[in-house]
């Protein structure tokens, strides 16, 4: 008897292994599509991953796939070894993987989203102009038919359907489906005219479709970067190909949707704030190849192309690219990886490169291309840093700043005001006793909301009404500490009565589509712009002449030790929102410490000088991209029991492991969160192949040491101080 084929299947459970089964008879087998599978007592939708496997089960003991809901595979062979390398590299759950990949209804076993069923004309229909049949009814489809050229079934009732089915048999009309997008109206328009390190760099690219590398393009902000990823795209779409773009956030996806209109391409958009239905039609959209640019946030790098030509990667260094939960991936490492397999381009782009890309570049795997001046010529914002160790403050503005900012408003010219952290005050105080209002559940103090009247904790999300008194001494008059976007808002409207003043931060811009909204409106009305990190991101205020950094001294009192490359990233995208229309901008930036080596880089506008520098420093300590890292986390509602765990997991390790280093077990920066205890151990290694041999290894260790203790492996941490 011949014994039926087997295949390796994914399925959604915790397991990081693959699960066998036997294929059923008289199917095609293709890897990548969908099947129904028994698994334990109940039936999952898994994904074929591999066939014709050597089992090491006996074949009685396989059971078989039930069903395959496929015919055609969900994941072309490069996006399928991109996941297998990523459940790999990551430790993370095969099924898992895969299903981070697929909308939820496709992941539930539903079938591909379909357009719209059509009604239109054949030639024999077009010849006739009576309604082949009598009535009233039969005459109003015929007219509108003859008018619209096609006719949606969906729209129709019973009786109209009777109508069009007849039709169709006597051969006067043919159904077609309907695409699931709309392709855009207005034809292209002219390209925009590149200055000569734009064409450079558009060139640079071009120059590598038939060759792929990925290319850092190093643009200072205002330079044009988009011009380019613009032109990229155009001469991928001239070749029939498909270009994937990756932005940071999703507030920033309407932006530059309106830039890349004037392609007149078929776009769609893959973001978090997608319903189900929305999801499913913008992914097959894409899968079907009908979409030509997909644009998205970190989980569209899994998006399915039916012709990839080109990714972008666009703010590069950007945090949100990784993962903070579950699968901890980086979206835009696996961009570049998913480009290599896919055998495309990939365009990372930013004013301010991650170090790890940055040094790609000098080792030579990336291709340097750089805008080194504004788009238009005009000039780099100038730079004045004030002293807080000798000027005071009066709701977080020093006087001189206070004067600057009544010039700005006298001159009708906006101010954007940028401060890291939002509500009233970071600390309420009483001043007899010295209570801090602190949350219960976190090793941190409650932020006062003063328009909400509420304390809240910006770790946990719990909060609390505000106490009139204290609750130590019945003080009466409690003090706020320091200033948030709140206070610096009310500041602003106590010394400019008349003016607008907007605020962007967490607290005002929820809901779908209301950052962008508020983003526009306080670009075109606003006299100050008052905001968190929200306002670094990439938006274009041209009417911003003056940028005030309130405080950043918390970004460089960090402990972590990737905090200095942040700072300035943050610190040189902020001051990039300055200038960037006609007149000249400048930034003020207040600081306990001016003697800080960032401010001269921020001074001369020489981000690569200071990576430089820093970079070396980073080799000295063995930190990322000269050592890589992984960090375990692990915590318990029990105090004391993170730690043990974490303790545990050392000792597991006997003996030296050769390029492995281990770290002390401690408790984390924060050690208690949300009413977690946590604890870390940090992972270092001096490759990538020693550190994925060593996890290998310790990973059943790990889970051998099963305890009440949540843990996880965070590979790569982008942030271990937390
Ligand atoms: P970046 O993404 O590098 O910050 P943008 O692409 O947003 O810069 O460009 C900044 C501004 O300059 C935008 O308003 C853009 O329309 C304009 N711009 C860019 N390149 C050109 C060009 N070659 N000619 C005219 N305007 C340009
Ligand atoms: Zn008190
Ligand atoms: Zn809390």
């Amino acid at each position: 008897m011949p014994t039926l084929p087997r295949v390796s299947v994914a399925v959604p459970a915790p397991r990081r292994v693959l699960f066998d089964y036997l294929w059923p008879e008289g199917m095609s087998l293709v890897p990548g599509v969908r099947v129904r599978v028994p698994f334990g007592s109940r039936s999952v939708v898994g994904i074929v991953v591999a066939l014709d496997v050597q089992s090491a089960i006996a074949p009685d003991r396989l059971r078989p796939v039930t069903r395959v809901l496929d015919e055609t595979p969900l994941f072309g062979a490069g996006l399928l070894r991109l996941l297998r390398w990523a459940a790999d590299y990551y430790c993370h759950p095969i099924g898992e993987v895969m299903n981070a990949a697929l909308p939820r209804t496709l992941r539930e076993g539903a079938a591909l989203p379909c357009g719209a069923r059509l009604w239109s004309l054949t030639t024999e229909g077009r010849a006739r102009l009576e309604p082949p049949g009598r009535g009233p009814l039969a005459a109003r489809l015929w007219a509108v038919l003859r008018r619209q050229t096609t006719v949606a079934e969906e729209g129709l009732t019973p009786a109209g359907r009777a109508w069009f089915a007849r039709w169709h048999g006597q051969g006067f009309v043919v159904a077609h489906e309907a695409p699931l997008v709309t392709p855009p109206e207005a034809p292209a328009a002219a390209p925009t005219v590149l200055n000569e390190a734009q064409r450079h760099a558009a060139s640079g690219i071009e120059a590598l479709a038939k060759d792929p590398r990925p290319v850092l393009l190093h643009g200072v902000t205002g330079s044009g970067k988009t011009e380019v990823y613009l032109a990229a795209i155009r001469a991928t779409l001239g070749r029939g190909l498909q270009s994937l773009v990756l932005v940071p956030e999703i507030g920033l996806t309407p932006q530059f949707v309106r830039r890349l209109e004037c392609l007149s391409a078929t776009i769609v958009l893959l973001h978090s704030g997608l319903s189900d239905g929305e999801r499913a039609r913008a992914w097959t959209a894409a899968y079907r190849g009908e979409a030509a640019i997909v644009v998205g946030t970190r989980s569209a790098v899994f998006a399915p192309l039916a012709r990839p030509g080109l990714i972008v990667v666009d703010e590069e260094h950007d945090l949100s690219y990784k993962q903070h939960e579950g699968f901890r991936y980086h979206g835009r490492d696996l961009a570049v990886l998913r480009a290599h397999y896919e055998r495309v381009p990939v365009v990372l782009g930013s004013a301010t490169p991650s170090l790890e890309s940055l040094h790609n570049a000098a080792l030579g795997r990336y291709r340097l291309l750089s805008l080194p001046g504004r788009a238009l010529a005009q000039k780099m914002p100038g730079i004045q840093i004030l002293d807080l160790r000798r000027l005071p403050l009066a709701d977080g503005i020093s006087p001189p700043l206070l004067e600057r900012l009544r010039a700005v408003y006298a001159g009708r010219d906006q101010a954007l005001l940028f401060l890291n952290r939002r509500g009233f005050a970071p600390v309420l105080t009483c001043p007899s006793c010295g209570w801090i209002a602190s949350c219960t559940r976190c090793d941190a103090y409650f932020t006062w909301h003063r328009g909400s009247a509420r304390l809240r904790c910006h770790h946990c999300q719990s909060e609390q009404p505000v106490a009139s008194r204290c609750p130590m001494c019945a003080c009466e008059t409690l003090k706020p500490l320091g200033a948030g976007t709140e206070r610096i808002e009310q500041a602003l409207k106590r010394h400019f009565p008349e003016a607008i003043v907007e605020r962007i931060d967490r607290d005002t811009t929820s809901g779908k589509g209301v950052l962008a909204k508020r983003l526009r409106s306080a670009e075109d009305h606003a006299d100050f712009l008052v905001g968190t990190q929200m306002l670094s991101k990439g938006h274009d205020f041209p009417r911003v002449t003056l940028v005030a950094v309130l405080a950043i001294d918390g970004a460089l009192n960090s402990a972590d030790f990737r905090a200095p490359e942040h700072a300035a990233q943050l610190l040189i995208q902020v001051a990039g929102r300055a200038g960037r229309g006609q007149r000249p901008g400048e930034v003020w930036v207040q600081t306990q410490r001016p003697d800080d080596p960032l401010f001269a880089a921020l001074r001369t506008h020489d981000y690569l000088r200071f990576s430089v520098s820093t970079l070396r420093e980073r080799e000295a300590a063995g930190y990322p991209p000269f050592g890589h890292l992984t960090l375990l986390k692990a915590q318990s509602k029990r105090p004391g029991e993170a730690l043990d765990f974490v303790s545990a997991a050392r000792a597991r390790v006997d003996g030296r492991v050769p390029d492995i280093e281990l770290f002390d077990p401690v408790p984390s920066l924060m050690e208690r969160r949300a009413g977690w205890h946590r604890a870390q151990l940090l992972v270092r290694a001096t490759s990538r192949g020693s550190m994925r041999r060593f996890l290998m290894r310790w990973m059943p260790e790990l889970e051998a040491l099963g305890s009440r203790v949540r843990w996880h492996l965070d590979v790569d941490p982008q942030v271990i101080e937390t």
